[in-house]
């Protein structure tokens, strides 16, 4: 399996939680490494440009207000199907459908404070990687 890059962002919901350390040692446990994390309370027009795909949608203001409502922890994952294995461990978009043991199922109280984001494919990780971190915040390890 290839070794990729997959960017995360832990949700307001589950920062205000405290469950950031069990959500990374779901990423360890998995064989994904945090090569890179910052936690930061995301500005209107930061949140705007990160969900810009969904600018049309008709929950896009609500995504928007959720994702500045506190501090985020956003991260860079690398392993073997990183992009594909975040999405298994993250569950459906939806808790109320998200598979048991799933972050989102344990975590999520509704569509909106759904705890996590994860890229969908290699391009948009590449993008969002990108749109939080530069090359030199980069630390990936053997
Ligand atoms: P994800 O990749 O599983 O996070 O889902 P999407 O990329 O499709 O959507 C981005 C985020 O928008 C989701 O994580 C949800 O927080 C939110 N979202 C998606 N679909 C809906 C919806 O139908 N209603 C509401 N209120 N929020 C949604």
């Amino acid at each position: 399996m290839p070794v990729e890059r997959t960017l995360s962002i832990i949700k307001p919901d589950a920062v205000a939680k405290n469950v950031v350390g069990q959500i990374y040692t779901r990423f360890e446990q998995a064989g994904l490494k945090v090569i890179a994390a910052r936690m930061m309370q995301l500005s209107a027009a930061q949140a705007e440009g990160f969900y810009a795909v969904h600018r049309e949608r008709p929950f896009f203001r609500d995504l928007v207000n959720f994702m500045i409502s506190g501090p985020v922890m956003i991260q860079v994952l690398e392993g073997p199907d990183a992009v594909a294995k975040n999405r298994a461990l993250m569950g459906s978009t939806d808790p109320k459908k998200a598979e048991p043991g799933t972050i989102r199922a344990d975590f999520a109280d509704s569509i909106d404070a759904n705890a996590v984001h994860g890229s969908d494919g290699a391009d948009t990780a590449a993008e969002e990687i990108r749109f939080f971190f530069s090359g030199l915040d980069l630390c990936p390890r053997a």
